[in-house]
Parts: structure tokens; sequence; C-alpha cells
């Protein structure tokens, strides 16, 4: 196995960290709106109440005037009972005396009624007003908890990138670039292990002279998959350099006697 490829099986897990930091890190700014969104229903509420409270003001305005108005009219009809010159005039007159004061007594019911509903609003947006606090107390919390959890994250990915550096520059360039190239395809993957013969980033059986090749320390070859395409490695002992010839040999023999 090239000398290399430890150090690239540090950068390929640097690089891991660093890919799930950054996902995660992006995923801030939504988690924050999604706590804000939280207060939606909160002002919501505070508004429908305040609406209701105008209303039902309105109402009362409308009943009070509703009884003024039939106050005057009683007023109106008992200045006009001294000057009637009949009974039946009179009668009349009383009746309709009668009718307003009903009236007025029925407007003071209605009015009354609407000021028990306009209470009962103002209580109401008291209420939406204290669980908006309430609700904003929560939200405030969340916000600063996550935003704790964002420059945790933001530390662990200065420290990753720092980390990369140092991996990075143990690799030669040329095996970095093939790494850069191979990962590109391969959503950030360049590495892939070989184990019980198989190639574990596709599945599909590894030739046994290339598994030897791997095993065989002074091998500066780099093999990749013929099937996937990535770099592979194994994480079984690597033997010593075979003392008796050239690597080609120390494959051939090994690949016989396995
Ligand atoms: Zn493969």
């Amino acid at each position: 196995m090239h000398s290399a490829i430890p150090h690239l099986i540090d950068l390929q897990h640097v690089d891991q960290q660093i890919a799930a930091l950054r996902t995660e890190l992006d995923s801030f700014p939504r988690r924050i709106r999604e706590a804000d969104s939280k207060l939606n229903g909160a002002r919501a509420a505070v508004t429908a109440a305040k609406e209701a409270l105008v209303n039902s003001q309105k109402e009362r305005k409308k009943f009070e005037l509703d009884v003024e108005q039939w106050k005057d009219r009683a007023r109106k009809y008992r200045d006009q009972s001294g000057a009637v010159k009949t009974n039946e005039a009179y009668r009349a007159l009383q009746h309709e005396i009668a009718n307003a004061e009903a009236e007025v007594a029925k407007a003071e019911d209605r009015q009354l009624d609407v000021m028990m509903l306009v209470e009962e609003a103002e209580r109401r947006v008291r209420s939406c007003e204290a669980s908006l606090k309430e609700a904003e107390r929560e939200v405030a919390g969340e916000r600063k908890e996550i935003e704790a959890r964002q420059a945790e994250k933001k530390k662990l990915l200065e420290t990753a990138l720092a980390d990369r550096e140092s991996a990075a520059a143990l690799v030669p360039e040329d095996l970095r670039e093939l790494y850069a190239r191979v990962g590109k395809r391969h959503n950030g993957t360049a590495l892939a292990e070989v184990r019980t013969e198989q190639c574990r980033g596709c599945g599909m059986r590894v030739l046994p002279h290339i598994i030897q090749a791997l095993r065989q320390e002074a091998n500066e070859e780099v093999y990749r998959c013929e099937s996937c395409g990535l770099i592979l490695y194994t994480l079984e002992p690597v033997t010593a350099p075979n003392p008796g010839g050239p690597s080609g040999n120390a494959v051939s023999s090994a690949s016989s006697s396995s």
C-alpha cells in the first residue's frame, strides 16, 4: 500500500467531519427561523383579540347612542304632554312615552350585555399578550441555545479545517489531486477499505493480487477499485517487504500462497 494512504485516510476522516459540520451549520438559520415562527400564532392571537375588543367597543358606543336617543324621545313626548288638548291625544302620547321608556330599558339591557363583552374582550387581550410574552421568553431561550450550538460547531469546523491542512501536507500533491478528483465524483468519499476481499465502496470483489499488493509495505502503487474507482486501502496487517526480490515477485508469490 502506498505509504501516504494512512495520511489520506486521516484526510478523508477530517473531510467527512468538515462536511458534516458544514451541513449542520447550514441548518442553523432554518432552526432559528423555525423557533421564531413559534411566535406567529401568539402574535396573531393578540391581533385578533385586539380587533374583537375594538368591535365590541364600537357596539357599546352604538347602544349608548340608542339609550340616549330613546331617552330624548321620551323627554320630548313628556314635554308635549302638557300642551295636548284632547284625552285621545294625551293617551296616545302616554303610549308613546311608555314605548320609548321600554326601548330605553331594552337598550340599557343590551348596553349591559355589550359592556360585559367589552370586559371579556379586554381580559382576552391581556391573556393573549401575557401568552405572547411567555412565548417570546421561551423562544429567546431557544434561540440562545441554538446560537451557542452554532458557535460551538463553528469552532469545531475551524479546528477541523486546521487538522485538514496538516493532514493534507503529509500527502504528495499528485495523490492529493487524485483524492480530490475521485472524491468529487463520489460525494466526498475517495477511499474504500478492502475487507473480506471486497471493495467496501461498492461490494465488488477485489482481485487477490491487488489485496496482496495493498499489504506490501514497500508497494508505492495506488490501486483503485475496477468497478467504482475508489482508492483502495486495507487495514489488515501489512507485511514487511520481501527481501527476496522486487515487489512484482512478492505479489505473485503471495497470491499463489493464498
Ligand atoms: Zn468499488
